[in-house]
């Protein structure tokens, strides 16, 4: 997700690192780099150009200049003012009505169909199962692509075969939910390839004779300034309540995601990362702007996990957790459904420290991943089963045995069970935690993986010498000498 912004953002920050002594000018630099990444990633100008006044504001303080780690300053600030630029947004959809009723529209090709089903699929994890209603009469197959997702869902979808007005159909399937107590309803409205009148006319009519609860606006995330145009125009004819921006997986370049609350002021609600009906996610600033900064996203990785198993596992798990029998079967079972092409180079994208997906999704395309965790379920299945209850059973000889069973080295019989241990370590530590107690642990995690106050990850141990306190006052005092010429520059 956005790899030339994160690129450009890494080298600003690395511009700044190891300088032994910091001056105005070099900060300037930094931020002049900040200011092109944004520029390059087709941020509206005027966006970029509020967004670096608070940042230059700040980082050109004497806080910044005089700190120790400049550039770890820098990330904070930028971190900061990310979260500011994306939010507030408050996600979470009320459904006190009888029947409540969300609004798709959106240009041609956005998502719309895709994201109604996707929404469907969010809701069905909350036990809601709700309508789809097939109102995009423009494109003749959106109907046809509706029932598909329906079928697939096992979700009801309204359409009328025929029938010409979008308008009619939207109003019967109200009618229709109202009558078999369906909780919700999810219009798929048509979408033209531009903007134009008759379209906003029919949205208008829908919107003021079924007085939809929500109306998301469905924004392609790919086609930057242009989707922030388009929101701005929907955004004056319908009042939007939230942008759900699709295709944020392919080459967005992350314009329009950083745009479009600065120029609409309507919030991103949702975002969609892929083809897939998993792939949906709720929006929230701080998750996102840690990923942009490379800093990954703990809490959104703990909800793509959580996709992975359903309901009744996920019990079944808990349990076996609180009673300590978390064992290889169902490592086994993780194993299995992470192999799902794609799946671990999306997980890894929200782990900190793993943050440049360009150069590692090249290396997971190549590197056959899904292949090494069928070859780790090959391990476990050339085990007895009672050293997949109990792996401590497992010594050099039994080792080589299971190697052999299983076509590898020994080595990789050894690498599983580090891995085994680690993840029950994880899990059993978890057990018992509450939902709220788990992400707060998830949120701990993830600011731990940060300096404190900072924003910067520990992604690896430093390799450079630490001062000595000696050192540091010294550094100090040079920096505030630095600062006070640089003011008396500043006067003359
Ligand atoms: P509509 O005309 O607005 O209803 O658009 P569709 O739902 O038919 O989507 C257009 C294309 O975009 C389809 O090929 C979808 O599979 C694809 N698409 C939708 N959402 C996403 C997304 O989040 N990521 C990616 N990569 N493709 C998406």
């Amino acid at each position: 997700m956005f790899d030339s912004l994160q690129d450009g953002l890494k080298g600003a920050f690395k511009s700044l690192r190891g300088k032994g002594k910091l001056t105005e000018g070099n900060m300037r630099d930094g931020l002049k780099m900040v200011e092109q990444s944004l520029l390059d990633a087709d941020v509206s100008i005027d966006v970029v150009r509020s967004f670096m006044g608070s940042v230059t504001e700040q980082a050109l303080g004497e806080k910044v200049l005089l700190s120790l780690k400049p550039e770890e300053q820098l990330v904070g600030i930028v971190n900061e003012e990310l979260i500011k630029l994306l939010g507030p947004v408050d996600s979470s959809i009320e459904f006190n009505k009888d029947v409540n009723i969300i609004m798709l529209c959106g240009l041609q090709g956005s998502g719309k169909t895709t994201t109604c089903g996707k929404l469907a699929k969010l809701l069905q994890r909350e036990n809601i199962t709700p309508m789809l209603v097939a109102a995009d009469l423009q494109r003749p197959a959106a109907i046809q692509q509706l029932h598909v997702l329906g079928e697939e869902l096992g979700v009801p979808v309204y359409s009328e075969q025929g029938e010409q007005d979008p308008v009619k159909v939207c109003t019967n399937a109200v009618a229709k939910a109202k009558a078999e107590n369906c909780k919700v309803v999810i219009l798929d409205t048509a979408g033209r390839l531009a903007i134009d009148e008759e379209l906003m006319e029919q949205l208008k009519t829908i919107d003021r004779k079924v007085q939809p609860d929500q109306v998301m606006l469905v924004v392609d995330g790919m086609t930057g300034q242009d989707a922030v145009r388009s929101a701005g125009a929907f955004h004056e004819a319908l009042e939007l309540n939230g942008v759900i921006m699709t295709k944020l997986d392919g080459d967005a370049r992350g314009g329009a995601l950083l745009s479009v609350k600065h120029v609409t002021g309507v919030p991103i609600r949702f975002i969609g990362t892929g083809e897939h009906l998993d792939n949906l996610e709720v929006f929230r600033p701080e998750g996102m702007a840690s990923r942009i900064l490379g800093m990954g996203d703990m809490l959104a990785l703990v909800d793509e996990a959580n996709k992975l198993v359903d309901e009744k596992e996920q019990a079944r798990l808990q349990e076996a957790m609180e009673k300590g029998r978390f064992t290889l079967n169902d490592f086994r079972s993780h194993m299995e459904k992470m192999a799902k092409p794609g799946l671990m180079q999306k997980m890894m994208g929200l782990l900190p420290g793993m943050p440049n997906m360009g150069e590692i999704s090249k290396m997971m395309n190549n590197s056959d991943t899904s292949g090494q965790m069928k070859r780790m379920v090959g391990v476990i299945d050339s085990m007895t089963a009672a050293e997949r209850i109990d792996p401590s059973v497992v010594d050099v000889r039994r080792k080589q045995r299971i190697a052999k069973g299983a076509g590898v080295e020994p080595k990789v019989v050894s690498d599983l069970l580090k891995n085994f241990d680690m993840m029950k370590n994880v899990m059993t530590g978890m057990a018992g935690m509450g939902a709220t107690e788990k992400m707060q642990k998830m949120q701990e995690l993830q600011s731990g993986a940060m300096n404190p106050g900072m924003g910067m990850p520990k992604m690896k141990k430093s390799t450079g010498k630490r001062l000595t306190p000696k050192q540091r006052k010294k550094a100090q005092k040079e920096r505030a000498k630095q600062l006070k010429l640089m003011k008396k520059n500043k006067k003359k």
